[in-house]
């Protein structure tokens, strides 16, 4: 025991107290929509592997070449001697996926919205940040790291943020940040409307794409793609559809400049390695070619709203492959994911903080590898809401 430990166990006891401990319990990602945990097969309804690409054996087999090859680390941050010729080649390839003039590789989208959004507030001081009040926690420690306070507005609330816009007209410069698909209710921010306030109020949007990247979007380019040139900066991550690890930011070349010289968050850590950037590529060279992936997906996430619903559950405005099964008190949606792995099937329950009081509920996430048998599976295990 260290001096310190006693206040560890403290502050722990009073989460077990709450229900809210959590643990670390090991599972293995297989290929068709399932996951083996504690030796049991079971269907997964709770990773974001959305179109199956974790599996995919060209991702593997670009990655082990790529590291055999160049090393398995990269040796340096990037200013220093870690931009590898595979760093470049593969920045303009994500520009062309996402039709920007250029693009930046960072560890994690995490790390990205924690590095890219204060360094962006350090070239406008006094900036009004305008931020949507579901948006992810990434975003906010963006915000944190900068010391500024935002100013929220209700979950994609255009007419409460056009307030908002009206009412900051004095200051220096307005950003606007948001996701393009919510992370816990699976609905879209509506691209048209936000670019056009940002043209109108003269607004820097920001948008995250964590979980539209690769699904939604014209070759699964995202959301942002659908508002050509309206979208300022755009952030994404390759660990969830895109099966690998690792992030990027897009957009102008001189923003993207300006990011290598000013964001800490890239500039004071170690170049992504071989292997990631190496299935980063193969997942590139795959994803514009999977619309009938993206077809099946979208179809499923109807299928399991329809059931949901008829099943009396709420499904909030969810129309993407994010479909929560709203419960209400988070004993009960414990009960119910608990239940469920029972029956050989992996749904978490998410409750407060991540999600508001009330709201607790089942994240569904679906996957390309399902199969129409595997969501009927799930809304015959979950039966009707009591
Ligand atoms: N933004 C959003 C909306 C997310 O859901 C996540 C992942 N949970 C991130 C950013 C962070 O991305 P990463 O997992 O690559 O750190």
């Amino acid at each position: 025991m260290t001096r310190i430990d006693p206040l560890f166990e403290d502050l722990l006891a009073q989460k077990a107290a709450r229900g809210l401990r959590r643990t670390l319990r090991p599972a293995a990602l297989a290929g068709d929509g399932r996951i083996v945990r504690g030796g049991r097969e079971m269907l997964d309804f709770s990773s974001n592997d959305y179109l199956g690409l974790a599996r995919h054996p060209l991702l593997a087999e670009r990655a082990g070449e790529w590291a055999a090859r160049m090393g398995s680390g990269s040796g340096a941050s990037r200013l220093v001697t870690g931009t590898l010729d595979a760093h470049l080649e593969l920045e303009h390839k994500i520009a062309r996926f996402k039709g920007t003039e250029a693009a930046l590789i960072f560890a994690s989208g995490w790390q990205a919205n924690a590095a890219v959004i204060p360094a962006l507030l350090a070239a406008v001081p006094g900036a009004v940040v305008l931020t949507d009040r579901l948006n992810h926690a990434s975003m906010h420690a963006g915000c944190n790291v900068a010391g500024i306070r935002q100013t929220r507005f209700p979950h994609n609330d255009m007419a409460a943020l056009e307030k908002l816009l009206a009412e900051s007209a004095e200051a220096p410069a307005r950003m606007i940040l948001t996701e393009s698909v919510f992370s816990m209710d699976g609905d879209r921010a509506d691209m048209a409307e936000l670019a056009r306030l940002a043209r109108e109020y003269d607004a820097v949007l920001y948008v995250d794409e964590a979980h539209a990247t690769g699904v939604l979007g014209p070759k699964g380019a995202g959301l942002s793609a659908t508002v050509p040139g309206a979208v300022d900066v755009t952030m994404g991550t390759f660990s969830k559809a895109l099966g690998g690890f690792g992030a990027y930011v897009a957009g102008s070349r001189v923003l993207i400049d300006y990011l290598v010289n000013a964001s800490s968050g890239f500039i004071y850590t170690t170049a992504p390695p071989p292997a990631v950037l190496g299935a980063i590529d193969a997942a590139l060279d795959l994803v514009p070619d999977m619309d009938a992936q993206r077809a099946h997906l979208a179809a499923l996430g109807d299928r399991l709203r329809e059931g949901l619903t008829a099943r009396g559950f709420d499904v909030g405005p969810s129309s993407t492959q994010i479909v929560p099964a709203v419960i209400g008190e988070a004993e009960d949606a414990l009960a119910l994911s608990a239940r469920l792995e029972e029956a050989g099937m992996i749904a978490s329950a998410i409750r407060p903080p991540t999600v508001p009081k009330g709201t607790s509920r089942l994240r569904l996430a679906l996957r390309a590898t399902h199969g129409e048998e595997d969501v009927d599976a799930l809304l015959a295990a979950i039966g009707d809401r009591a």
